[in-house]
Formats: C-alpha cells, structure tokens, sequence
C-alpha cells in the first residue's frame, strides 16, 4: 500500500528561503506568521492530514459513495467521522477572514496546507475545497443578508457548498443554460432545471448545503449575458439560523466514474427550488468567475498534490524493487540484482516528476502569495502587478499544474511496472485521480484559450510584459553568479522563445484566430516551461546560498542545485519546440474535414 510524508521540509524552503516570509510582514494576517505558526500549521497540519484522511483513501476509492432510495447520498466508512475531526481541529478555518469565523491565515499557509490534504485525500478535499469557493462569490458579490446568513457556518464547515454550471447540453459553453429563476413575490426567485457533474452535490457530512447555482431569469438573453447567479440551500435557514423546511433540491442519480470515487458527483434536481439572487441580475457569470478562478488555483493544486504522493511512492519503490544490473556494472554484488534506482530510464522518469512537482510547489505557494499581495498590498502599483500576475498565471497553474500531475502520477505507475497496474499498490488511483483534474474547471484547452484569448491582451498586454520584466531581471541578476549563471542563460533563452511566440500570437491571432486558437496550448505550455523556469531559478539562488552560509542538511540543497541543472538541461529546451509549434499555426489542424479524418 502507498505511504505518504507532507513535504514539509520543502514547503518551508520555499516560504522562508524562496519566497522570504519575513518580507511581507506588513501585510495583513502576516503579522500573525511567525516561523514558530508556519511550523505548527505544517506539522500539525501534515499530521492530521497523514493520520486521519490518507488511511481512508484507498477504501474511499474502492468503495465510492452511495446514493440512497430517498435520494440521500451516504459517503464511504471513515469520511464522517473524519470530517468531524476536521471540522473539530479548525483546518478549514485556516484562511477564511476573522470577521465570518476564520483565522484570517494569508492565503500562501492555507494552500500549502490544503496540498498535504489533497495529497493524503484528494475526493476528501474537495468537499470543503467546494466550499471554500462558494464562500469566496458570496463575500464579494453577497448581500450583507446572505453573508451573515450562510458564510460563517460554511466557514466553520457545519454547512457544505456546491457549484452549479453544468447541465446535460452545456459545458464549456455556458451561454446554453436552461435552468429557469422565476420571481416569486416574496423576493425569492423558483429554480428549476437539471444540473448535471455536481461535485458533493449532496452527502452525509454537513448538516445543510449551500448550493450556488446559475439559471436564467424570464426574458433574459439566451446566451452568457442572460445568466444570473443564485444561492439554494438544501434546508431553507430560519431567521434565527435554525434550519428550516426542505428545499426542492434533490439528487437525481450519482455518476459512476474513472477516479475521486468517495467524492460525489451528482445530478441535482431543481424543482421549483427557492433561491435568492446574489449580485446582480444577469451578472452571474462575473460572480461565478470569482469561484471558479478560486477553484482554478485548487484544481491546480491538485495536480501538484496527487503528483507529490505518486512520486513519493515511486522513489520508494525503486530503491526496494530488483531487477537487472547497472550500465556500468553490479552495484551490489551480494545481491542477485540492482536497485531499479540504478536504471537512467528509471531515473529520468524520477527526475522529470521531481523537477515538476518541486516547480509546481513554488508556483502555486507563489500564485497564493500573488493573491495575498493583490488583496493586502500598501501600494496600488504593487496590487495590481500581483492582481495581473494572478490573471495570467491562474490558467497556466490549472492547465499545466494538471498536465504535470497526470504526468507524474503515470510515469510513477511506470515505475512500479506491471505493479503500478495492479490496483493493490495504489498507483492506479493516483493515476485515475489526477485525470480528471485536466477536464473540470474549464478543460485544459479551455484554459489556454484563456491564457491567449483573454489574459494575454488584456490591457495593452499588461500581465504578460510583467512577467516578462520579473523575469528579465532575474537573469540578469543570476548571470553575475557563477552559481546560477549558467541556469540563468538557459532561462533567458526559453523566456527568448516566449517573447517570440508572444509577438507571433500577437501579429497572427487577430487575423486568423484560427492561429490563435492553433497555438493556444503550446503557447501554454511555454509559459508554464518559463514560470517553472524562474521558480527553479529562484530555488538555486537560494539552495546556493544556504550552502553558502554553511546550512545543515546540505544534501538537500545539492539536490536543489541538481534538480535545478536537471530542468535547464532537460525540461527548459522544450521552449524551443513550443514556440515552433505555436508559429506552426493552424492551416494543418484544421485543414480535414470530418470525411477526410477518417482513414478507415
Ligand atoms: C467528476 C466531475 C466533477 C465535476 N464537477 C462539477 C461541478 O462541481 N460543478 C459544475 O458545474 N460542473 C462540474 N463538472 C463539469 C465540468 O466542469 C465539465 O465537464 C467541463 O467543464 C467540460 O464540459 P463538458 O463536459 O460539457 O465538455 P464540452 O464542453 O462538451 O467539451 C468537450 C471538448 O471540447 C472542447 N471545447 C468545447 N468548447 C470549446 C471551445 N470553445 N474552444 C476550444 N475547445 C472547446 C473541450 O475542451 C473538450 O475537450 C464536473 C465534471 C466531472 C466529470
């Protein structure tokens, strides 16, 4: 069976050495981040995650959920229990504000505790990840009525949140939503309609759920423009916070999938529910857009978290597994055979998932820390360069965080063999697990339309020339170290190839979108290989340093400076190939026809 140890270690290599903690303790909820709180949300936090969720994830998976007669869905053995210790030992409080019952956290501690919950327990995490996201539409586009009605017992976790887009003829385009909110005379408004893919749509582990759902008001445009967003909870709440009657939401059937089996994927019923409007009318897409650019960064984080447990137990077995001898001749003659750590090919597939997941871990920790600076910045100048770098990279830590997830979790399997097959050794799961990260949340196509689309143009190209700038000046700097100077020309290099591929899209992209759309996931992937490219930079400056001051634990450092020289000799030159991809543009994707496709 797999084991798994949150990374602590590297997680505060990243907060204290990478990104510095200690410098943005002007801002708020970082005056409360002392090295001594980090250390007990890491340790603490990766003890309840390792002790109570990863024991019941392989059972959760085996044995799913179930969906009663009366339409109530039962979690597998343990989640209950488990839940209410979580809810009991306050971790989901850890980032919401201390007005609505948080501990006010910075973002940057509350996502690099919820990667170790993820890792041990990834359908576990998803029930209050999907809160999480409600809670945070809610507090921007919430009446004061709302917010005091439902946020606080969503932030103690007495109470669930769902998302509710998708309906059997809508997906991605959500324009085609059939979902009707009629006005009653009381304020409220009817909900009627399918929705279909309900994460945790119901379950056994909280008392109410608060279901927020998009639907149509009569006369409202047939397409994105018409959508409003409204609240539903599954038990009406008395004024007195009491739960009330009933509501007509229930679930119709729960989805029978490939992996995240303990968490339930429902189809829910909406008969003439009752549901109170939040924000504006016809501006429910915006308000959406605020939890699902949350629940972007979570997906993201998924892929990180699964890879994480994968890796760990591939490294574990190819120290443990004997088969054949090394290239350059027995390591271990009292054996019948070496370790499949001596193997290059085994090796490079250990390197390739350690470089990215560690990438991974310094990307996310430092799109949450972006998302802090945004909200809590001194200066105007300061939030909006964190606010434009938050835009940009949030597509790219949900398409290529989830891409390297799917990667690491299957080259992880193939390190075990036929084994990682075998359902018993677990690695299957990971790899189950981690697939659909890619498609929910806007699919990974969908998110490099995004990154191209959207965010690459917006304001004269803001965010993008940011980034550029942030990492222009960080080569320069490295290149007068002979410690990182040679990592810094291979990313100046790479970011030489994104610049190129940017201005191709630029010049290309309004006159044939086609082209644009042709390049969008290279285009993605690019700036996934740059963003990786200035956190391994980082991440040698600072391993190089502490070597340097003498640090204990030097292995880990040289692992650091490795790793680092690993992903400029190894990962970085795909930039190269990404951009030709990108400038390749599209009359070859889509010159067949449906006819022509087929060649059978
Ligand atoms: C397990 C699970 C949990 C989910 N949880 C939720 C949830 O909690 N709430 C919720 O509302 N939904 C949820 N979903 C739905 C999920 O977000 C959608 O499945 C996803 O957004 C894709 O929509 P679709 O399945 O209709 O695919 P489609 O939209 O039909 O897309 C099919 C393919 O076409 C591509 N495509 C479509 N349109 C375009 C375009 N304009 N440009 C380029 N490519 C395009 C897509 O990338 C994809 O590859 C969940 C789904 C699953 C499987």
């Amino acid at each position: 069976m797999p084991k798994y140890t949150p990374p602590v270690r590297d997680t505060r290599f990243i907060l204290d050495r990478v990104i510095g903690l200690d410098r943005y303790a002007n801002l708020p909820g970082f005056e409360n981040v002392s090295p001594d709180v980090v250390t007990a949300v890491l340790e603490e936090g990766g003890r309840f995650v390792s002790e109570v969720l990863f024991p019941i994830n392989h059972s959760g998976d085996q044995e799913g959920c179930t969906r009663h007669e009366d339409g109530s869905v039962t979690t597998p053995k343990g989640f209950k229990q488990a839940y209410a210790q979580y809810v009991e030992s306050g971790w989901g409080t850890l980032g919401a504000p201390e007005a609505v019952g948080g501990q006010g956290m910075p973002h940057v501690i509350s996502t690099a505790f919820e990667e170790y919950m993820i890792s041990s327990n990834m359908a576990f995490a998803m029930y209050p990840g999907l809160t999480h996201g409600a809670i945070a539409s809610l507090l921007v586009k919430g009446s004061p009525e709302q917010q005091a009605k439902y946020v606080p017992k969503m932030v103690s976790g007495e109470w669930g949140g769902t998302m509710n887009l998708t309906e059997p003829q809508c997906g991605t385009d959500l324009g085609l939503i059939k979902t009707k909110a009629e006005p009653q005379a009381d304020g409220s408004y009817a909900i009627t309609g399918t929705k279909i893919f309900i994460s945790s749509g119901e379950h056994d582990l909280t008392s109410n759920i608060i279901h927020l759902v998009l639907a149509k008001t009569p006369g409202a445009p047939d397409s994105t423009k018409g959508i409003s967003l409204f609240v539903v909870p599954k038990f009406l709440v008395n004024d007195d916070g009491s739960l009330g009657e009933r509501n007509a939401v229930s679930c119709g059937s729960i989805e029978h999938k490939m992996g995240i089996h303990a968490n339930s994927t429902c189809v829910m019923n909406y008969d003439g529910a009752k549901g109170w409007l939040v924000g504006e009318e016809m501006k429910g897409l915006a308000a959406m857009f605020i939890m699902m650019n949350v629940a972007r960064l979570g997906v993201g984080l998924q892929g990180l978290a699964v890879g994480e447990t994968a890796l760990q137990n591939a490294v574990q077995y190819a120290e443990d597994r004997r088969q054949g001898r090394a290239l350059t001749g027995a390591q271990e003659p009292g054996e019948k055979a070496d370790t499949l750590f001596v193997h290059p090919d085994v090796r490079r597939m250990l390197m390739e998932a350690k470089a990215l997941t560690e990438g991974m871990r310094a990307l996310c920790l430092w799109g949450a820390l972006q998302v802090d600076l945004e909200h809590g910045a001194p200066s105007e100048e300061e939030r909006e360069l964190a606010g434009d770098l938050v835009g940009l990279l949030t597509p790219v830590i949900k398409g290529v965080g989830t891409d390297i997830g799917y990667k690491v979790a299957t080259d992880a399997q193939q390190v075990y063999g036929g084994h990682g097959y075998i359902a018993e050794w677990g690695m299957e799961q990971y790899v189950r697990d981690a697939r659909i990260s890619m498609i929910y949340e806007g699919t990974n196509g969908v998110q490099a339309m995004d990154l191209v689309g959207r965010k690459l143009g917006q304001n004269g190209g803001r965010a993008v020339q940011a980034l550029f700038k942030v990492v222009t000046e960080e080569v320069a700097a490295a290149k007068g170290d002979e410690k990182t100077a040679s990592f810094a020309e291979a990313l100046e290099k790479a970011l030489g190839q994104m610049q190129a591929a940017t201005l191709w899209i630029a010049t290309h992209g309004f006159k044939n979108p086609n082209d644009a759309g042709a390049a969008a996931y290279p285009y993605m992937q690019l700036t996934g290989t740059v963003a990786l490219g200035l956190m391994w930079l980082r991440m040698a400056k600072a391993a190089a340093e502490a070597l340097a001051k003498g640090a204990e634990d030097a292995k880990f450092y040289e692992a650091k400076l490795v790793t680092a020289r690993f992903y400029a000799e190894r990962i970085m030159p795909d930039a190269g190939a990404l951009r030709r991809k990108v400038e390749a543009g599209g009359d070859s994707i889509m010159a067949l026809d449906p006819e022509m496709f087929r060649a059978a």
